[in-house]
């Protein structure tokens, strides 16, 4: 692939990935479980090891030991995302977003079903 048939692609995944993760933290429980906020830790923690673009995913890393993920609220996770977020634009030269415009840019059109239903039970092996 071209350099900026790369460059392309990675935007590209860079988009969806922020996309889903603002989703999943402005859906996520307003008063989580120990295990909810496990479960959050945890994928973070998992999408910045697995994420396939090697420099992102080591940034991931890096603002994750900086800025350790906030998973007591739903307002606390989704502040912090779109923090860490801005200090990925910052560092890319792209504008800082206002966190206060989250939720009007984030709709999933999930209706008002209960996240903490699917979220409590994994699937037995
Ligand atoms: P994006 O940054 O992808 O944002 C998409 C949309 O989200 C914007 O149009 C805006 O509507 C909204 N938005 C912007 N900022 C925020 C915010 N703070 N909170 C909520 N919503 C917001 N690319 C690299 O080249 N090098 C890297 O090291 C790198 N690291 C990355 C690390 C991670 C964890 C991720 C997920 C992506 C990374 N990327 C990296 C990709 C990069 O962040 C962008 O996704 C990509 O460059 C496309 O940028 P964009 O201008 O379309 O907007």
């Amino acid at each position: 692939m071209s350099k900026l048939g790369n460059e392309t692609a990675k935007a590209e995944l860079g988009r969806a990935t922020w996309k889903l993760l603002h989703t999943m933290t402005l859906r996520y429980p307003e008063h989580p479980t120990q295990d909810e906020r496990d479960a959050l830790n945890s994928y973070l923690h998992l999408t910045s090891r697995l994420y396939p673009c090697g420099e992102c995913a080591a940034e991931f890393q890096e603002l994750l030991t900086k800025f350790p993920p906030q998973t007591g609220s739903r307002l606390a996770a989704s502040l912090w995302l779109c923090s860490v977020h801005n200090e990925v634009n910052e560092r890319l030269g792209k504008p800082v977003f206002d966190c206060a415009h989250l939720d009007a840019t984030y709709d999933c059109g999930c209706g008002d079903d209960p996240l903490t239903s699917t979220m409590r039970s994994p699937v037995p092996g």
